[in-house]
């Protein structure tokens, strides 16, 4: 085996066995790939961006799996783009989780074509450009949902048509060869020095393909894939799911299964993300988290007033983490008003004005660095006047009524998300009760602005631990935008 002197840290290497030597000398990212009706590991090398499909997902020399993101060497000659093993990769460095905040995204989009041989369409330069940058499009979603913290590049985003020869990447689905191609094409009309400032690629696929999904991302990285069809390229949540899975965020979840949170982009609306994925992303802040050391039981109660979460990214998700369970602690819970409004204006019924309850994998979800899946999962969804007991948790939840404050001109500057704390009588043992407000909805002139309203919620805490009450609603079949509807399955999501 060769070396290769990387001048950064060596932390593990990984030795499988030698069928057929995959991969290029130089330096690489490891990323999960998601096609949302399969899972697929590749290196990509840092150089010519080539992608490189690995068998499975890498473990290390101890057997543990190493988490996408994760930084390589490539130390064997590749000679095609798909490893039936592989040789010998080192890591260099653990990736930790990418940053969401501050962003601004360069997006060059190769919208295919195929020429002489076997002539297809595909989707115009202008469709896409107005896809992302139309009234309500990609980059309105993108802008709002994350409060301004990531957003499109509007003057350098570009599409561009190129017409690829008659090549077996495209029927037979072989999204490295597709990525590849478009690159060449791409550096060939603009340069290389015009596609390399740009720092996020698609890749929209001609007419007449063998894929069967409706959009793929390397998760994380710069890569996404999309049909040129409305479940893909011009799909509000496919495109935001796909672009949020390059910054390491993974798929909704309700009743253990993946996709099926219709509250966010992550799962199968086409809404903003759920509260824990905007905590996720760095993109809004609790009112205040709570453990068994700021809320110890004995009936405290606690009132919250939370704006609705398309208003403002600040304070407002209360964070739970029920720590008071003892060996049985291993999920935190999210609560957060949503309303149709704002970046959510496509937010279904089911959840609009109402407090959404998500829980999360504790071990993941406390972990800043982790790069596993914290199954974000709609548990419940709680409107006004109503009460809810999770016994699993021990707490209880009671909302109040939705108080609607006008409109103001400034639209986010809106609600106050003031918090008051007040005692409350329990019934028993450890209780506390928070009150969500929430915010409603104002046309302005561009049928975009808010008008903030105000209501209550409460919580409550039971001394028992027993299993889960009725908790989740039944769930509503509802149009996969994601797979698409000739899509054999589903598959574990990004990170
Ligand atoms: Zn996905």
């Amino acid at each position: 085996m060769s070396t290769v002197s990387t001048g950064v840290l060596l932390l593990l290497s990984v030795l499988l066995p030698a069928l057929q030597p995959c991969s290029a000398d130089g330096r690489g990212t490891l990323f999960r790939v998601n096609s949302h009706v399969e899972e697929a590991w590749s290196v990509q090398d840092t150089g010519s961006r080539l992608l490189y499909h690995l068998p499975a997902q890498p473990v290390d020399s101890s057997g543990k799996p190493i988490p996408a993101g994760s930084s390589w060497c490539l130390l064997s000659a590749a000679n095609n783009l798909t490893c039936s093993s592989v040789q010998e990769l080192t890591i260099t460095a653990i990736k930790a989780p990418v940053k969401a905040t501050n962003v601004r995204i360069r997006l060059l989009v190769a919208a295919f074509r195929i020429g002489s041989g076997c002539p297809s369409g595909g989707a115009s330069a202008t469709d896409v450009t107005n896809a992302y940058l139309g009234a309500r499009g990609h980059a309105f979603l993108m802008e709002s949902c994350s409060y301004g913290q990531m957003v499109y590049d509007k003057t350098a985003l570009k599409v561009v048509e190129v017409t690829a020869p008659c090549d077996r990447a495209f029927s037979s689905c072989d999204d490295n060869r597709i990525a590849d191609l478009g690159m060449q094409l791409l550096e060939r009309q603009l340069g290389a020095d015009v596609v390399n400032s740009y720092t996020h690629f698609s890749f929209v696929l001609p007419n007449n393909n063998g894929c069967n999904w409706a959009g793929l991302a390397l998760v994380p990285g710069q890569f996404t894939w999309y049909p040129a069809n409305a479940d893909g390229i011009f799909n509000l949540g496919t495109v935001m799911q796909e672009a949020l899975h390059n910054f390491g965020l993974y798929h909704g979840w309700r009743n253990g299964r993946e996709y099926e949170d219709l509250s966010t982009s992550m799962g199968l609306g086409s809404s903003c993300p759920s509260a824990p994925e905007l905590y996720r992303l760095g993109w809004a802040t609790p009112a205040d988290t709570l453990s068994g050391g700021s809320l110890p039981e004995g009936g405290v109660y606690r009132e919250y007033r939370l704006p609705a979460t398309h208003l403002t990214g600040r304070a407002n998700m209360l964070r739970v983490l029920p720590d008071w369970l003892g060996s049985g602690y291993n999920k935190n819970m999210y609560f957060a008003l949503r309303q149709r409004a704002g970046g959510d204006w496509q937010l279904q019924d089911e959840f609009n004005n109402k407090v959404n309850v998500h829980v999360a994998d504790s071990s993941v979800d406390n972990a800043f660095t982790s790069q596993d899946d914290p199954k974000f999962t709609i548990v419940d969804t709680i409107g006004a006047g109503e009460a809810r007991d999770f016994t699993a948790y021990r707490l209880a939840v009671r909302a109040g009524r939705l108080r609607v404050q006008h409109a103001q001109p400034a639209g986010l500057a809106a609600t106050s998300s003031s918090v008051t704390i007040t005692a409350a009588a329990a019934a028993e043992g450890f209780a506390f009760t928070a009150t969500a407000s929430s915010v409603a909805f104002a046309p302005t002139a561009e049928d975009l602005s808010f008008a903030a309203t105000a209501s209550s919620v409460a919580f409550a805490t039971t001394s028992q631990a027993e299993p889960p009450a009725a908790v989740a609603q039944p769930f509503t079949a509802a149009p996969c935008q994601e797979p698409q509807p000739t899509a054999a399955g589903s598959e574990p999501a990004s990170s």
